[in-house]
């Protein structure tokens, strides 16, 4: 039985670990993948006084640090439920183990919804991007493509337009979908052209690196293409909380799990940080700072109902 047991092994869970076990607490951390989102990136730059490093570094780091203190990590198991029973938390895992805690931190972090098309997997981190806050410095001067015109898709093209030399908003519905403001914002800007009823059918690449789009002009059905050095693909970010649904942590209505000030979810003892919570900005310094967050919000609440 664990004091805290932390759900997730990304920058959240990673941190909240760490600030758990240097409380002298019993701490585990379950993942189904240790290290999270960052596996999957290539180059990181702002995270504050680290100038430059590479995912897996970063990941590896964040292991480190971890096994520094007394921690047990479950890693490669994935948890599928969650209640409370008296005074304690169940949380279920695959394969039908069952872990209990007096307290739980949620970090499960969300995936960036992809497009399913051919190149895209090829060229990931090659071109094609999925985070304008992180990626966007890296095409100072290029012609990209955001692909989305929903709130996100524009945000971005707004934020590429200032840094890289043009942008085409490639949206599939007949209209943007952001908010107008945003859409009059983005009209405003001379270096950007929005192109509407496109569908998305092909990232082109070199062998190399991205150098184009395929799409399917769905208006006169004729397909096209534009040259191009990424792709921001910007038609969601979805929470991993699938396995919550049914539960007594309540979500948004984008499936994000909602949390206060501190970090606690609807069910008693149980907290939350990083990408998966209603918390803004998905990023890892920000997923970081929450994990710590958590993790001191469930130590409090340790003492304060080891007390009754
Ligand atoms: P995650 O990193 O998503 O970690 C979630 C953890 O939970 C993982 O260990 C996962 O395996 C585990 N998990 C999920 N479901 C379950 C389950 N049911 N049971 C058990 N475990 C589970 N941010 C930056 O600040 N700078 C960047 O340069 C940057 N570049 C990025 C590039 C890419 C390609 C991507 C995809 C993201 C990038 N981000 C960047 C965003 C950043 O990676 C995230 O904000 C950050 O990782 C969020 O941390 P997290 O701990 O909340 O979640």
């Amino acid at each position: 039985e664990f004091d805290v047991l932390i759900v997730g092994g990304g920058p959240a869970g990673a941190a909240a670990a760490v600030y758990a076990a240097r409380k002298g607490i019993r701490t585990g951390v379950l993942a189904e993948r240790f290290g999270g989102q960052v596996l999957d990136t290539m180059s990181i730059e702002n995270y504050i006084s680290v100038v430059e490093t590479n995912g897996p570094a970063f990941a590896t780091a964040l292991e480190q640090h971890v096994k520094t203190y007394d921690v047990d990590i479950m890693n490669l198991h994935r948890a599928k439920g969650i209640r409370r029973e008296g005074k304690k938390v169940i949380v279920d895992v695959d394969g039908g183990a069952q872990l209990k805690a007096k307290s739980v931190i949620l970090a499960t972090g969300a995936r960036w919804r992809e497009l399913n098309v051919p190149g895209e997997q090829d060229y990931r981190n090659r071109g094609v991007a999925y985070c304008p806050h992180c990626d966007g410095p890296l095409f100072k001067g290029k012609d990209v493509a955001v692909v989305g015109g929903g709130n996100s898709g524009v945000e971005a093209a707004i934020d590429l337009a200032g840094l890289v030399k043009h942008v085409t908003l490639i949206e599939f519905g007949d209209a943007l979908r952001a908010d107008q403001v945003l859409q009059n914002k983005l009209r405003s800007m001379p270096n950007v052209t929005i192109i509407t009823q496109a569908q998305t059918t092909e990232v082109l690449g070199d062998g190399a690196k991205v150098v184009g789009l395929n799409y399917l002009d769905r208006q006169t059905q004729q397909a096209k293409s534009i040259k191009l050095d990424g792709v921001f693909v910007q038609i969601g970010l979805v929470p991993n909380t699938e396995w919550l649904k049914g539960s007594d942590v309540a979500l948004s209505r984008h499936g994000e799990i909602e949390v206060d000030v501190r970090g606690a979810t609807s069910l008693t003892g149980v907290f939350a940080a990083g990408d998966v919570t209603t918390v803004p900005y998905k990023q890892i310094v920000i997923a970081a700072g929450e994990g710590a967050k958590a993790a001191l919000s469930a130590f409090d609440y340790l003492i304060r109902s080891s007390a009754e």
